[in-house]
């Protein structure tokens, strides 16, 4: 379901944006100012009083980050989206424009460890509670939300892969009247279009698949103008995590080429996960695109799974003798990295999100890159044979 739109259709990708100042630049200018001026007194009361849109200060409005909104929104098949400075932004600031203290939300487990955090300290604080759901078991999920006011959901979550049917769980909220939010970071809109599945916000980090180049932190949240309108005038404004015009701009140069980047990511990773399925020292491969049918919902796969080696493989000669595989967190840029999950449990910080995360001490994930597929076969296949010598 994609909503009549065509993600691999790349010329729908490039939006007007020549309003007769941008000398028919094909690529469009960055508005790199913190604020606007007006003509007279009567041009500024007009503007203050909403009489027209226009830009008044970058934190509010400003065009390059307008750009991207529109275009993110119309890739997701959204009718408004705004741009934040960070994917946890764009979740902080949503989760908190549609709770009260004494509310409650429902998340599926395995949800992104920031978000995680997110939940356990500030939304405690505010004495709103969180119920954790496995969100692949459906009679939980409708036992768990009555009465809740927002469903939080992960699909496929980022380390351990579940995926959900989301149509169906967004169905359930919806007869509950539950808001529902998608963290859609590593399908992208090319592989899943939550609004068509009945979801109601769809969040991004854009530090990911949209930006694609591994130089900009953002986040994206898309949806009905009237949801969209909520996050814009209670959140958004005072918690002030605005993405920057020159960030916006990397992402419109990243959003041209997401649907031939994703192609690539999918076919190749879905190479590597295949031959480490069959290789004798992987135990298990956690990715979403290895069965007979793709799971309900998505129309294909990304970059990013993991896998658990058998016992005695030594991962830290793994990691060491790895080439083109860089150690590193983060992924959806155009390079190929691994995290070993060992590395993840021994952070200091909050180690018992890692440990809901899902994270065995024995599973590496793999971000596969844009780099040749068979010279990351290679890479793997020789740390893993020094690896098991240890
Ligand atoms: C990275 C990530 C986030 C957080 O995004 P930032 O841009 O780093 O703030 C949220 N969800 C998922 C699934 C992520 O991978």
């Amino acid at each position: 379901m994609n909503n009549g739109f065509d993600p691999f259709d790349t010329a729908s990708l490039i939006v007007a944006h020549d309003d007769g100042n941008a000398f028919d630049a094909v690529v469009p200018p960055i508005v790199q100012t913190s604020l606007f001026t007006f003509k007279d007194y009567d041009d500024m009361v007009a503007s203050y009083r909403g009489e027209r849109v226009r830009p008044i200060y970058t934190r509010g409005l400003n065009p390059t980050v307008r750009m991207f909104e529109e275009m993110l929104a119309k890739l997701e098949g959204a009718e408004d989206a705004i741009g934040f400075a960070s994917g946890m932004s764009a979740i902080s600031s949503t989760v908190l424009s549609f709770v009260e203290p004494g509310d409650r939300i429902v998340a599926v487990k395995h949800v992104y460890p920031d978000a995680f955090r997110l939940f356990g300290t500030h939304l405690k604080r505010m004495r709103v509670e969180v119920t954790y759901v496995d969100g692949r078991d459906e009679e939980a999920v409708a036992k768990a939300l009555p009465g809740a006011k927002l469903f939080y959901m992960e699909s496929p979550t980022s380390w351990v892969m579940d995926t959900h049917d989301v149509a169906t769980l967004a169905a359930l909220a919806k007869a509950e009247g539950i808001v529902t939010v998608i963290d859609n970071s590593w399908a992208s809109p090319v592989f899943q279009q939550p609004i068509a599945l009945g979801v109601d916000l769809v969040i991004h980090s854009a530090s990911k698949y949209l930006g694609g180049h591994s130089d900009v932190v953002a986040g994206v949240v898309a949806g009905s103008k009237d949801l969209i309108g909520r996050i814009r005038s209670e959140a958004y404004p005072y918690l002030g995590g605005k993405l920057s015009p020159f960030d916006a701009w990397l992402l419109i140069r990243g959003l041209r080429t997401l649907p031939i980047r994703m192609k690539a990511h999918e076919r190749s990773a879905r190479t590597v996960a295949e031959r480490l399925q069959d290789h004798p020292l992987v135990e298990t491969v956690c990715h979403p695109g290895l069965g007979n049918h793709l799971p309900p919902g998505l129309s294909g796969t990304s970059g990013l799974f993991s896998f658990i080696f058998h016992e005695g493989i030594d991962v830290r000669r793994f990691a060491d003798h790895l080439e083109l595989f860089k150690l590193g967190v983060s992924w959806g840029g155009h390079e190929s990295l691994i995290v070993p999950g060992e590395v993840v449990l021994a952070q200091k910080a909050q180690p018992n999100s890692a440990v809901a995360f899902g994270i065995s001490p024995r599973s590496v994930r793999l971000h596969v890159g844009l780099e040749g597929t068979e010279a990351l076969w290679s890479d793997l296949e020789a740390a893993i044979a020094v690896a098991s010598l240890g």
